[in-house]
């Protein structure tokens, strides 16, 4: 069966001059040439039942938006005009809270003229997307390293995200992992708790699972040649064979040498926003 090409972006942004921004043009000029080269676009919910029923078309593209950055409205007309859907997954802390994202690794951004970035999506604004055919989806309560986390903490994050959606908007249906990391314990949680599938990140240490299914993380570099060999299925091949999967393993040792600690302690900050608040059905997100 052919494989869809699941790319991954985080906010959309002009001005803003993050590693997690894309501007409105290279996300256009991207995304153009998959419609170009006559892919069909769906959500990733979608292309995984497409998957299991066997009619997932030839050529698949699945676009798919983390974190739930407000920015990521912008990418509404750019794909609508394509005629791509797009999967947003949100951290639903900060949707129910309307608190700026923050987490380590874009805590940097909070203070500053780019501040404003960093305001989440509302319940109200992800309803308009869904209404557009777009899919939201989980992307955990507060962002934590999931493989961190003990076996009760790690069954919070993926659930209480899960029913918080639905309870707003109807359906959650998939998750992807913060930090793209997820071990086969967190894959079998996400899979316990109900989830159709689950996305994690490149480098793909030889895994592509419906409950890790790996993604291509996109930047504005990625154009021309750049472009087309990061998502050509020779790139796909590779990073599956014995060599690339090496090569994989030994990016994923020296990335948990460097960010292991780090994330641990990140894990210990949970508690608190694990605690669901007790609130009333129709009460609306509170200025952020
Ligand atoms: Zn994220």
């Amino acid at each position: 069966m052919s494989q869809p090409v699941l790319l991954c972006y985080h906010a959309v942004s002009s001005s803003w001059p993050a590693s997690v921004a894309i501007s409105e043009s290279a996300l256009e000029s991207q995304l153009a040439f998959f419609r170009r080269r006559g892919y069909v676009g769906l959500t990733f919910a979608e292309a995984e039942r497409a998957r299991l029923e066997g009619t997932l078309p030839n050529r698949c593209l699945v676009v798919t938006f983390d974190d739930g950055f407000v920015s990521t409205l912008r990418a509404g007309p750019i794909l609508a005009d394509l005629g791509f859907p797009a999967t947003v997954f949100v951290v639903t802390h900060f949707t129910e809270t309307g608190e700026p994202l923050c987490w380590p690794g874009i805590e940097e951004w909070l203070a500053g003229e780019h501040a404003d970035e960093m305001v989440p999506l509302s319940w109200s604004q992800l309803g308009e997307l869904r209404d557009r055919g777009w899919e939201v989806a989980s992307h955990t309560v507060s962002h934590t390293y999931l493989p961190g986390l003990s076996d009760a903490d790690l069954r919070s994050e993926l659930r209480l995200s899960r029913m918080t959606i639905e309870e707003r908007l109807g359906a959650c249906e998939t998750v992807a992992y913060p930090y793209g990391r997820a071990d086969e314990r967190v894959a079998a949680a996400a899979a316990e708790v109900g989830y159709l599938a689950g996305c994690a990140f490149t480098p793909l240490y030889g895994i592509d699972e419906r409950y890790r299914r790996c993604r291509i993380g996109l930047t504005a570099r990625d154009r021309g040649w750049r472009l087309r060999a990061k998502v050509s299925p020779g790139t796909f091949a590779w990073r599956r064979s014995r060599v690339g999967t090496r090569v994989d393993r030994m990016r994923l040792r020296y990335r948990e040498r460097r960010y292991g600690t780090y994330f641990r302690d990140q894990s210990t900050r949970l508690a608190s926003a694990l605690e669901p608040e007790p609130r009333s059905a129709d009460a609306e997100n509170p200025p952020p």
